[in-house]
């Protein structure tokens, strides 16, 4: 068995559509990032690969290449779990709080879930559970958004 975890923050802009597991959600800011600023996704990738031994996301994905400029980070998300798989992993848990102050987030975890299945990972083996940070800190000043990320590995080899 490995475990890893993964942390990941961004900045909320004017501007820019707010996505958090691949679901858009309105709220007037969005994340600022070289992909689509998905912290979510990029928490679940470094837990994944920090699992598995592999680099971090800013390494394997740069924001200095053209190619990931904007990419959708549930694609960047889909190539790790089949890169960790053909490795001879199985995810067998994650779990996830995302510290949000603004918006309230609880009514689209079930749409999260469901889109985070064309990545590879099925809605019954994740959890993903919004909280504020009361008010403190740069989330509570509604600066930006915090993930955090952990997941279990099972080895098939
Ligand atoms: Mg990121």
């Amino acid at each position: 068995m490995r475990i890893g975890i993964g942390y990941d923050s961004h900045r909320f802009v004017e501007g820019r559509p707010l996505i958090l597991g691949g679901v858009s959600i309105p709220y007037g800011k969005g994340l600022l990032g070289h992909s689509d600023g998905d912290c979510l996704c990029h928490a679940i990738i470094d837990s994944l690969l920090g699992a598995t031994g592999m680099p971090n996301i800013g390494q394997l994905f740069p924001d200095t290449e053209q190619e990931w400029k904007g990419s959708k980070s549930t694609e960047l998300l889909k190539r790790v779990v089949e890169e960790i798989t053909q490795r001879g992993y199985r995810i067998l848990w994650i779990d996830s709080v995302i510290i949000a102050e603004e918006p309230r987030l609880n009514p689209f975890i079930p749409a999260m879930k469901q889109s985070l299945k064309d990545t590879g990972i099925p809605p019954d083996i994740i959890n993903i559970k919004p909280k504020t940070n009361e008010g403190m800190g740069f989330t509570g000043r509604k600066e930006g958004i915090a993930v955090i990320a952990i997941c279990l590995l099972r080895e098939n080899f």
